[in-house]
């Protein structure tokens, strides 16, 4: 894959060439234009450099490990189970990942139920050493560092706005727990409900539930 698009530089395998050299299945011959994610100051968004490392430097230790497990790392670490119809393209041809329809993010009880073990933003709302033990005891994720996956958690706790907000609910959720209690009555049913801000323009990249940046 060293042939690279003059548009947005993304790499591409000599047969996939059209015939005028312009990739279209990237960027549409340099019409889709991505901007660099920012936070609310207009500052660039940097990859940890932990992260970079990971991706990037192969003389880092955990560099093999980290590529070769890193669906299983995004998902142990992500705020909700993606939903979508994968299109099964094994036999053969070089890895792709190719979904049908709709892809939607199914999220759960901010706490666990019926003794299950926490799983997605459930376990942004306990402590992060438990979290990250649940995490590394899941057979999906057997062959995950535990300290590769306990600094995720920690990054995450640090900086992304998700986690923030399922704190928040959980806060709002044992405060009504509390109150009712006391005053003797039902518990009401606490729901967080995910916006669309109708008017923010939605080219730009918004974080996704793993933290990451994704167009909507
Ligand atoms: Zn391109």
């Amino acid at each position: 894959m060293n042939i690279i698009c003059q548009f947005c530089k993304s790499k591409n395998f000599a047969a996939e060439r059209p015939s005028d050299g312009k990739f279209i299945s990237c960027c549409r011959k340099g019409k889709i234009k991505l901007e660099k994610p920012s936070d609310a100051l207009d500052n660039d968004l940097l990859y940890p450099n932990f992260l970079l490392d990971l991706l990037t430097n192969p003389n880092n230790p955990d560099y093999k490990n980290f590529h070769d497990n890193i669906r299983s790392y995004s998902s142990a670490v992500s705020f909700a189970l993606m939903g979508t119809k994968v299109v099964d393209f094994s036999g053969g041809r070089p890895y792709s990942y190719k979904v049908h329809g709709e892809i939607r993010h199914r999220t759960s009880h901010i706490q666990s139920v019926n003794g299950q073990a926490p799983q997605y933003a459930q376990l942004y709302v306990i402590d992060s050493t438990k979290a990250t033990e649940i995490r590394v005891n899941h057979l999906a994720n057997k062959l995950c560092n535990i300290r590769i996956l306990d600094q995720i958690d920690r990054l995450f706790r640090q900086h992304n706005r998700l986690f923030d907000t399922y704190r928040i609910l959980r806060e709002v959720e044992s405060r009504e727990i509390a109150e009712s209690n006391e005053a003797g009555e039902d518990v009401p049913v606490v729901n967080m409900v995910f916006g669309r801000d109708r008017h923010s323009d939605h080219r730009r990249y918004q974080p996704d539930s793993n933290g990451f940046c994704q167009q909507r």
